[in-house]
């Protein structure tokens, strides 16, 4: 038996308006080359200036990460050659990082270690399509170049390429939660580099790890990760060694290839950034960052299970989202029933909101509007299953459940003499099956009570009418009994 180590190196853009060391936007999808000046060009003589914005966000996510912020960290140069990278080196940080030893634990209760979060500029971007002569022509769009990122280290705490995807899922959550990150893996906002080996079971010295590069989504992470530990599994088990190296995942052929060896592995020549002062915060500010965090979606899962009394599946999905979550306790406290609030939100609104493109933040009823219609179950004046409908009508029409349910005449039926009307009128059109039913042949009971919601167009409360139809049979004949029927 085999087991995998897993540890992720995940890269954030931060949601910041201009770039790490320039005042060029950070908009993504502009024209190519049209966000760019001389300092994120890479000029000779221009000179980086930090964005403060960029270390708070930094600060932010690292606190949330439970990590420790250093009031002092430096900047170092990575050099290397790429295309897309004009300067020849990028300015990230190296032997001293802006935040160390955090960890996050996940649904299953794993404690992953966060090793260590570092600022960091991003490249260009290399552009191979839509050019005139692709096959000797490479594009390079600079709008990318100097947006600011922080690389998130983990631990190789993780065990199985579920496990990855998981963690990056559950980091990405948080990112967002806090309003550092957009979450947008499409848009390359957030990509992940696993690094996994394989040992025998057991065995607690960690075996040769190899490097999947760019993965931009937690289907990639996973089955990237499945497809590796299963090749170095059988490099092993036929008696080789695994290659210490750096691979890439094809997402269409469903495999990782080798992209460069250790051998060939580069020397970055790290050295500290020159145009650059060491970053120094000092700890009011670290302090009052952290103060201003909201609720991480963890402790709010936790309340909700300790504070509304949701089952732990209930409080996983309503903290899907920090708006979901605040969409959830204000239509709670309207109602004033977590349950139900739950029970409508995951059912009715979520499937809705999916059929229509929506989200819980564009959604066309408030929090409060759908409050007051699970008040207006819970207090008797319409079904549930007439609910549904007045639902419906809320979400297309953007009007209160009282206003529907007044205007259509959609209230139950649940005054004693209407009630009472209804059931003499049934009694009365059914003389045979009341005779039967007097006989001893309780079972068409329901059938009569169908007439009677029949009868009231479905809206006469089932429990009141129940109870008034068994009065008047029982009352009014000499019922029979039969075995097994008790007598009253
Ligand atoms: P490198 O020197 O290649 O940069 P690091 O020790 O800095 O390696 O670790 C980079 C990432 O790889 C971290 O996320 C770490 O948890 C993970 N890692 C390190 N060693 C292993 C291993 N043997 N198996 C799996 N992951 C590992
Ligand atoms: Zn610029
Ligand atoms: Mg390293």
């Amino acid at each position: 038996m085999y087991e995998a180590v897993i540890g992720l190196e995940v890269h954030a853009h931060l949601l910041t308006r201009t770039k790490m060391f320039c005042g060029c936007s950070t908009a993504f999808g502009a024209r190519p080359n049209t966000q760019v000046c001389p300092v994120c060009l890479g000029l000779p003589g221009a000179l980086p200036v930090l964005n403060r914005q960029a270390v708070d966000c930094a600060i932010k996510a690292s606190l949330a990460l439970g990590c420790r912020v250093e009031t002092e960290s430096v900047f170092a140069r990575k050099n290397y050659f790429y295309p897309d990278l004009p300067k020849g080196y990028q300015i990230s940080q190296y032997e001293r990082p802006l935040a160390v030893a955090g960890g996050l634990t996940l649904g299953d209760a794993t404690h992953v270690r966060i090793t260590r979060v570092h600022l960091e500029e991003d490249a260009g971007k290399s552009l191979h399509e839509g050019l005139a002569d692709s096959a000797i022509k490479t594009g390079v769009d600079f709008n990318r170049s100097g947006v600011p990122l922080i690389e998130i280290v983990s631990e190789p705490d993780l065990r199985s390429a579920a496990q990855a995807a998981g963690f990056f899922s559950e980091l990405r959550a948080i990112l967002v939660w806090i309003g550092v990150n957009d979450g947008n893996m499409e848009e390359g906002s957030l990509r992940c580099d696993a690094n996994v080996s394989v040992r025998p079971a057991g065995q607690s010295s960690l075996g040769t790890k190899t490097e999947v590069k760019n993965l931009n989504s937690f289907r990639h992470v996973e089955k990237a990760l499945t497809y590796e530990i299963e090749r170095q599994i059988e490099v092993v088990r036929g008696g080789g060694r695994v290659r210490q190296e750096t691979r890439l995942w094809d997402g269409a052929s469903g495999r990782t290839q080798p992209m460069r060896s250790k051998e060939d592995a580069q020397d970055y020549r790290y050295f500290p950034e020159p145009d650059l002062p060491p970053l120094v915060v000092d700890a009011a500010r670290i302090e009052a960052l952290g103060a201003a965090l909201p609720e991480l979606p963890a402790a709010r899962r936790e309340r909700f299970v300790a504070a509304h009394g949701l089952p732990p599946y209930d409080a996983g999905v309503l903290t899907q989202s920090a708006g979901l979550a605040d969409y959830f306790e204000r239509t709670a406290a309207a109602a004033g029933n977590a349950k139900a609030a739950s029970n409508w939100i995951m059912g009715e609104l979520l499937g809705m909101l999916n059929d229509r493109h929506a989200t819980v933040e564009t959604a066309p009823i408030a929090p409060d509007a759908l409050g007051g219609l699970i008040a207006l179950i819970d207090r008797g004046t319409i079904s549930s299953a007439m609910a549904k409908d007045v639902f419906a009508r809320m979400y297309d029409t953007g009007q209160s459940a009282a206003a529907i349910v007044e205007a259509e005449g959609l209230a139950q039926i649940g005054d004693a003499d209407e009630v009472a009307a209804l059931v003499d009128r049934v009694v009365a059109a059914n003389t045979p099956v009341v005779a039967e039913y007097r006989d001893g042949k309780r079972q068409v009971f329901g059938f009569l009570v169908g007439q009677v919601m029949k009868a009231s167009g479905g809206r006469v409360n089932p429990k009141l009418a129940n109870e008034r139809l068994r009065a008047v049979l029982d009352r009014d004949g000499d019922v029979a009994v039969t075995p097994g029927t008790a007598q009253r």
